[in-house]
């Protein structure tokens, strides 16, 4: 066998370039879809694949797949991830899932191997949903969730999804065809503190927890905040933080994954004289069992009930999305903790609670995730970090893993090694 060397100053040098593109003054990361940012990582990945060998085609909603061709012609085996960001995010999230297998290929490449099956990088359009309001949307077309004709008019009151590809060159034709791929694996960063605080190389994800987000609007009365006697009171912002309370217990009383959040609210009128007549939050429930989930909506919504009851207010409940939880591939966990065990390296298993491209892909193809630490679990901020120490680990379990889907390292005699006399 060829010695397959993951080039850790390769990788992060890729990194910290792309990192630059889109980086504000404070080093945050702004590559919203349809940037100028985007199109310039959009090109930049793009020329990184095609020196790399891969034969680069664009699909109708943006997604971008780059093929290493096999020794056969057999279905592939498919990774990716994304390269958008949220507005003031990091250089890691997505990122990596996008790169790293790119250095598996041009180790690959170094080595003279070419793999059996074709393997495909796919580079999903607008993941974190920033600016069309849909998260996962490359994803969602790809795996015929989402029509492209609707996806495709999806607006953000200036410009159509359509529009912003066409402007940056990214409107090609068709839709990726996941369901000819034998296996999709995304390696990711896991976006919380679980590995770096066990100090554990990388996580197998055996589940993606279900996401539910609702409106929830208690209604009471804006009233002088100095000539309005307190038992005399319709506080709309006091049933509403009774309720935030109930749906910390529920959250913790409910299991070890389920979690609950009151991440936004709007106060009105929002005066520091005015007792509060309105106030707007924005709920995220979260659990991987989805009769649990279910159950926890069911008891946060009695919360909201009696919360409002209490103080003579109203409440209105809405859900805005719904996100079954989704169980990845056993099989593809098996291989991943082979390629974890024959790379040394420690794992072990985990959900992810945050949603990602995956999480689609996994009700068509047989899909698997790796985790690699999140420096103190910071995500979506500048702060995020992934050493490259971790970065490397993590994509030699990834590369053992996707040389084990793709046929072993068996194609020495492989066109690419004409290209690398010195490698044979
Ligand atoms: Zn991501």
């Amino acid at each position: 066998m060829n010695d397959i060397t993951i080039d850790r100053e390769r990788l992060w040098s890729s990194l910290q370039k792309l990192g630059e593109i889109g980086e504000t003054d404070d080093g945050a990361m702004v590559r919203v879809t349809g940037s100028p940012a985007d199109a310039a990582a959009r090109d930049t990945v793009v020329s990184w694949f095609e020196d790399a060998g891969m034969n680069v085609t664009v699909d109708a909603v943006g997604n971008i797949k780059a093929r290493l061709p096999g020794t056969t012609d057999e279905d592939p085996v498919m990774t990716g991830s994304h390269i958008d960001t949220v507005p003031h995010g990091g250089k890691f999230d997505g990122v990596v899932g996008v790169l790293a297998p790119l250095e598996v290929v041009r180790a690959w490449n170094d080595a003279g191997i070419t793999p059996e099956r074709p393997l495909d990088i796919v580079v999903f359009t607008e993941e974190e949903g920033t600016r069309f309001g849909v998260g996962l949307l490359g994803s969602l077309v790809a795996t015929g969730k989402l029509a492209l004709a609707d996806a495709l008019e999806l607006s953000d009151g200036n410009e159509t999804v359509r529009e912003c590809l066409a402007s940056i060159g990214y409107n090609g034709a068709g839709t990726i065809d996941l369901s000819s791929a034998t296996s999709f694996l995304e390696i990711h960063v896991e976006q919380g503190p679980i590995l770096d605080e066990s100090e554990i190389d990388v996580g197998i994800v055996d589940a993606v927890a279900g996401i539910t987000h609702h409106r929830v609007v208690f209604e009471g009365t804006a009233d002088h905040a100095g000539n309005t006697p307190m038992d005399m009171r319709r506080d709309a912002y006091l049933g509403a933080a009774q309720f935030a309370l109930e749906l910390e217990s529920i959250a913790t009383s409910a299991g070890e994954h389920s979690v609950g959040t009151v991440g936004k609210s709007t106060v009105s009128p929002n005066g520091t004289n005015v007792v509060p007549g309105r106030v707007e939050l924005g709920v995220d429930i979260r659990d991987i069992d989805s009769k649990r989930l279910s159950h926890m909506i069911d008891d946060a919504k009695a919360a909201a009930t009696n919360a409002a009851d209490a103080r003579g207010l109203d409440v209105r409940w809405e859900t805005l999305l719904e996100v079954e939880p989704t169980d990845l591939s056993a099989e593809i966990r098996r291989r991943l903790e082979r390629a974890a065990n024959s790379t040394d390296s420690t794992y072990r298993t985990m959900l992810s609670g945050a949603g990602h491209d995956a999480m689609n892909v996994a009700e068509t193809v047989p899909t698997g995730m790796l985790f690699v630490p999140s420096e103190e679990g910071l995500s979506h901020t500048p702060e995020e970090f992934t050493s490259p120490e971790d970065l490397y680990r993590g994509t030699r379990v990834l590369e053992a893993a996707i040389r084990d889907l793709v046929g072993g390292p068996h194609a020495v005699s492989s066109p690419l090694s004409e290209k690398h006399p010195d490698s044979a």
